[in-house]
């Protein structure tokens, strides 16, 4: 019979539990006793939830207190030499390596955290040296096993594979390749899986999505290398698992390896469904057909096919049905969300979270059966008219939008002439002396302006009195900053809770949930914004404010506004059409907002897009397409504008190495980015393109209390003339100022502003 198999599990807790009991013990007000049994009901939940749903494979390990990568290091004693002094207490040095230590005369920095693939989630990224050992320091794979043993289930425990491991961690040193280390690794590697068979696990699932990457010879040599090496051992059954994209080039390694299963995603990459034609005799198929990575109900009908088609080749016993990826990524339970002003029915129809997903896992096997069972054949009826539902609905589909998208022109796509023009009206036009000085959009979100919004969504506030708070605050923001010299200024974005989640809240076609949190690393969780249907601006949404700051002030206000790539890399997106076709929608709605900022009499306006480089595909080969198309969104929703109105943009983490050509064929009349923690030498490939456009090179790092001396930030503007022009220089921090303090925040603007004019002096 075939198996149902998930991947992985939420594991932040429905009502989110686990970040409630981590902060609470990082504060010291619970103790590690709590913590832990906190964390054990959450897995016990989990798993009882799935025995109960009848799921075949059920995951164990793949909960964790902060993050599986972090966990994989623990397990095989990659700890790196700074947290020595910490090796006591476990759980004590466990948190040292996510978050730092700085305690008792101790000061460690934090292991480095970087995006998961091309998720949301962020994790610790491995540290490693020549001669560094690996040992088995921690036996949690082991111990959740047997924790859901007791509890009568026998789980499928998950790990993170040896070379995915080590391609996922970085070199703390020069002159080797972390892959020479895989000799050493594997030996634990064998201990684990051995102790798992010992105790009775009869499969593993050994994470391995560096597969869908590119891969050079010497990689693929590694996994022939580490899997030969692991197959002779006593271990449980592996499932080896890819996800997140295609194995493409890499199908023929990955069936090649002695493992007894393979998992394939076929929601990303369906076309790989024709690996059962290719799949050796001996090995079984693990078909990702329910979506880990989004919020929709699955075409039931359609995915039964592709299961029937596997299983029609290869046979019941070598087929698995499985999540595409682990559903960390998508939030609990849909069947929590119960405000329908939050989360219409009309929508919430069309939608599953993880709960449901197992639901989905379940159906399709009971379907694969071919008895007849009244409720599954109920359930694939209800899923029919559901999915007709949504291809013919008025609230998803829109003919205006559509026609709209259909006539784009390319001619708006181009601004009116070339930024060698319209730099000399806009400096005719704005008067700003050299080295102008600007912020990146927000002032800082105190507790009291968060008070402020929660009271006025709970009804304790009155509109008008939100609306006087708010102004209050925007007028003594934009007074200091005209004080202090600034010279653009910005309103503070004392009214956004959030920079997608504004905009999404006042554009159609977006949706919201309650407790529709997903983890995005640690006990940090995001509620993301909902696409599901053509997207329109119904009204203005940032004039107001915008028109209101600029109305006390003679200096240019500068509006500021999230740019479409970023809007839709952060939300759930629809699954009906193209990511371009979503995207280009929502950039009409920007362009609309844009112009009428620019009626209103604002001259400056940034469109921020710090999520272009996160968009980036998993393989090279498809990032001009995607670049194309992003950069081609952001031009619409910037283009529309007079030569004298300056567009800016901003981008964080601006690694700009391998794209830099896209990002000029943005077109930004100014880009702002994150530049001070590398001293200026991210401006080196601005430098060597000889890109046109004006820059703004972070000169203070923003993600600290530390004040910049004026002299460090005169420096720093010193060093980057010598890379671009003076006369295209900007002054600015590296990123918004909403998670700062004021007091810090007025002492570094005040040093920055001092800093520009030592520099114009010189
Ligand atoms: N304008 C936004 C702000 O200042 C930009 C934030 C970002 O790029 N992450 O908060
Ligand atoms: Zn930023």
């Amino acid at each position: 019979m075939v198996k149902t198999n998930v991947l992985g599990y939420p594991r932040i807790g429905k009502d989110r539990e686990l970040k409630r009991a981590l902060e609470s013990y990082w504060k010291g007000n619970s103790t590690k006793e709590e913590l832990l049994e906190v964390a054990k009901n959450l897995r016990a939940e989990n798993w009882k939830l799935m025995q109960q749903a009848g799921i075949d494979l059920i995951p164990s390990n793949d909960f964790s207190l902060y993050d599986q990568m972090l966990d994989m290091s623990f397990m095989l004693g990659a700890i790196p030499e700074r947290y020595d002094s910490l090796c006591q207490d476990k759980l004590k040095l466990y948190f040292a390596m996510a978050r730092g230590y700085q305690k008792d005369g101790q000061d460690v920095i934090a292991m480095e955290m970087t995006k998961w693939f091309d998720t949301n989630y962020h994790y610790i990224v491995p540290e490693f040296t020549h001669d560094m050992l690996f040992t088995c320091f921690d036996t949690k794979i082991v111990d959740e096993f047997m924790e859901a043993k007791s509890l009568g289930i026998l789980t499928k425990p998950v790990l993170i594979g040896p070379v995915s491991y080590l391609l996922l961690g970085k070199e703390k040193e020069e002159h080797f390749n972390r892959l020479d280390l895989l000799p050493k690794l594997l030996p634990v590697y064998a201990e684990l899986l051995e102790q798992l068979k010992i105790r009775g696990a009869q499969w593993i699932q050994i994470d391995e999505p560096c597969l869908v990457t590119d891969l050079d010879e010497r990689t693929k040599n590694a996994y022939t290398e580490a899997y030969n090496y692991l197959s002779d051992k006593v271990k449980p059954n592996i499932i080896l698992t890819s996800y997140f994209g295609s194995l493409g080039d890499n199908e023929s390694l990955a069936i090649s390896l002695p493992v007894q299963a393979i998992h394939v995603d076929i929601v990303r990459a369906p076309e790989q469904l024709n690996i059962v034609k290719r799949l050796p005799k001996d090995k079984i198929l693990s078909l990702g057909l329910i979506d880990g990575r989004n919020i929709w109900k699955s075409n039931l009908e359609t995915v039964h096919e592709q299961a029937h088609e596997a299983i029609c080749t290869l046979g019941h016993n070598r087929v698995i049905l499985s999540t595409s990826c682990s559903l960390l990524h998508v939030p609990y339970d849909l069947e929590v969300e119960h405000n329908e002003q939050v989360l219409p029915k009309s929508i919430k129809r069309y939608m599953a979270f993880a709960r449901q997903k197992i639901d989905e896992l379940t159906l399709l096997k009971t379907r694969t059966t071919g008895k007849i069972v009244d409720s599954c054949i109920k359930a694939f009826v209800a899923n029919e008219n559901d999915m007709r539902s949504k291809r013919q609905s008025e609230e998803i589909h829109d003919d205006a939008v559509k026609s709209r998208i259909a006539a784009i022109q390319s001619s708006d796509f181009n601004r009116k002439s070339e930024y060698a023009q319209r730099s000399i009206v806009q400096r005719r036009h704005l008067h700003l002396p050299q080295y102008p000085t600007t912020t990146i959009g927000s002032f800082p979100q105190t507790s009291e302006v968060r008070s402020w919004r929660a009271a006025y969504r709970k009804g304790h506030l009155t509109n008008e009195e939100y609306t006087r708070l708010l102004e209050e605050e925007t007028r003594k923001c934009v007074k200091w900053q005209e004080e202090i010299g600034l010279d653009v200024l910005v309103h503070g974005e004392f009214e956004r809770n959030d920079m997608v989640e504004y905009f999404g809240e006042q554009l159609d076609g977006f949706t919201f949930t309650q407790k529709g949190w997903v983890q995005s690393y640690g006990s940090r969780c995001v509620k993301p914004p909902i696409i599901y249907g053509d997207v329109k601006r119904p009204h203005a949404m940032t004039v107001k404010w915008t028109k209101y700051a600029q109305s006390i002030s003679n200096k240019p206000m500068k509006g500021m506004l999230t740019g479409p790539v970023t809007i839709l890399e952060w939300s759930f997106v629809r699954n009906d059409q193209p990511l371009e076709d979503t995207c280009k929608q929502i950039a009409l709605a920007i362009r609309d907002e844009v112009l009428d900022l620019e009626k209103n009499g604002i001259s400056v306006i940034q469109i921020d897009e710090p999520a272009i480089r996160e968009g980036l595909p998993l393989r090279r080969k498809d990032w001009d397409n995607y670049l194309k198309w992003a950069v081609d969104c952001f031009r619409l929703s910037a283009a529309g504008v007079k030569n004298e109105t300056q567009i800016h943009t901003h981008m964080c983490y601006s690694e700009f190495n391998d794209i830099i050509k896209h990002i000029a064929r943005m077109d930004a009349d100014v880009i702002t980015i994150e530049c001070s923690r590398s001293q200026m030498d991210l401006l080196d490939v601005f430098r060597e393109f000889k890109y046109p456009n004006e820059i703004g090179p972070g000169v203070y790092d923003i993600h600290s209390a530390r004040v910049p001396a004026v002299n460090e930030m005169v420096v720093l503007l010193h060093k980057a003339s010598k890379l671009i022009p003076a006369e295209r220089l900007w002054v600015n921090p590296d990123c918004g100022l909403k998670t700062r303090g004021w007091k810090e925040t007025k002492a570094a603007l005040l040093n920055m502003v001092q800093a520009a004019k030592e520099a114009r002096a010189i």
